[in-house]
């Protein structure tokens, strides 16, 4: 946990948003600024701010992340696949410093890369 974290903050239910999923330790709501028809985030409840801090010790919750996302996915319509993105630390784009899996799909999904 950690006070002043948005996402913390999100899934303790003290700043409102669009809940997909809830269990003991993991959350998943909708992106409150959604690239597709469908774009939702699951995140672990434990406070941990991206991948580039993981370690062994992570392996069981990051394997839950894994095979749960798949199964809101589809919960979510996405029975044709979908698209997961980790953005992680700031060189690679993160924006909240809270582990999060962007869930994506529904629309017309483009080549990830853009290549000139
Ligand atoms: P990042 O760039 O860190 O991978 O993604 C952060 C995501 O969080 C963005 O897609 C952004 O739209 C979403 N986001 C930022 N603030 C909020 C918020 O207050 N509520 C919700 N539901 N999503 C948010
Ligand atoms: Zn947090």
């Amino acid at each position: 946990m950690s006070d002043n974290c948005l996402f913390c903050r999100i899934a303790r239910g003290e700043i409102p948003s669009r809940k997909v999923y809830e269990d003991d330790d993991m959350f998943a709501f909708h992106d409150i600024n959604p690239v597709a028809p469908v774009h939702f985030m699951l995140i672990p409840k434990h406070h941990l701010v991206s991948l580039v801090e993981v370690d062994d010790s992570h392996a069981a919750l990051l394997g839950k992340m894994l095979t749960l996302a798949p199964k809101l996915a589809r919960e979510q319509g996405l029975e044709n696949g979908f698209r997961m993105v980790i953005n992680s630390g700031k060189g690679g784009g993160q924006e909240v410093f809270h582990l999060h899996i962007h869930i994506i799909g529904g629309g017309n999904i483009p080549p990830m890369v853009k290549r000139s």
